[in-house]
This record gives C-alpha cells, sequence and structure tokens, in this order.
C-alpha cells in the first residue's frame, strides 16, 4: 500500500487491483485484458472503472501508453526507458533493454530538444514461427 502513495489518487480496492495486475507485468496487456483478469476478483467492475483508471494512471506518468496496435491500446507499466519487440501476426510486445547509439543530424531535429527515442522492432515471434511452419 505504502509504495502506491505516488498515485495521489483515491485507491479503491478496484484500482488496487489493477495496480496489483501492472505489478511486474511484462505483457503489455491491453484495456480488455486487464478488465478480464480483474474482474475474475472483482465481478462487479465496469470496463469503463478499469479504463478510467488506466486514463489516470497514464496522465500521471504511471503507465505507459502503446499505440503499436490501432485497434487496441496497450499498457506498459514499465516507464523506464527501452525499446520494443512486436511480433506481427500475434501482437505479442516484449521488451528490450538496451541502449542503442541512433543519432540524428541537427537539420533533422529542426529545433527540437530530443529527450529520448522509442525503437520498435517488428517480426514474427517464435511461436508464431512454428505455427507456420506446422
Ligand atoms: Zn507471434
Ligand atoms: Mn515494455
Amino acid at each position: 500500500m505504502e509504495k502506491y502513495k505516488q498515485f495521489g489518487f483515491k485507491l479503491t480496492p478496484q484500482r488496487l487491483a489493477i495496480l496489483n495486475y501492472f505489478n511486474g507485468n511484462k505483457e503489455h496487456p491491453s484495456a480488455d485484458d486487464i478488465y478480464r483478469a480483474v474482474s475474475k476478483s472483482f465481478p462487479t467492475m465496469s470496463f469503463a472503472t478499469v479504463y478510467n483508471t488506466l486514463e489516470a494512471l497514464r496522465n500521471k506518468g504511471n503507465v505507459l501508453e502503446l499505440t503499436i496496435d490501432p485497434n487496441k491500446k496497450r499498457y506498459d507499466p514499465n516507464t523506464m526507458p527501452h525499446h520494443h519487440l512486436i511480433c506481427v501476426k500475434c501482437k505479442r510486445i516484449i521488451d528490450i533493454h538496451k541502449e542503442f547509439s541512433v543519432s540524428v543530424s541537427e537539420d533533422m531535429t529542426q529545433g527540437f530538444d530530443l529527450i529520448g527515442n522509442h525503437i520498435e522492432f517488428y517480426g514474427v515471434c517464435p511461436k508464431c514461427k512454428s505455427i507456420a511452419l506446422s
């Protein structure tokens, strides 16, 4: 409970359940995934509650919203800089923790002060490759 003090919003049991679901989660779940998982312990929780909680967390910078899949926003509780590997078939998203030295020349940044980057690598994951072969 103590570690959630920073969130600065009222911690209802539903919100706490969502935070607990996120804790250490590397799956980059969608709002739907979160709703399905958390409603197991909170059957009366609405999708709107899940969605509103995600919006609140995102606004406070506690989760990142990934717009990799335009039909389905995905959420990442890991707000440290990292990159992603994305399976184009099953939309699985895997973290890559490595710093890539990418340089952009001044004429390309057009006066922007750069603060970071996010690289998305696309491909077919081992699982989807093995399905294609079978
Ligand atoms: Zn895949
Ligand atoms: Mn990630």
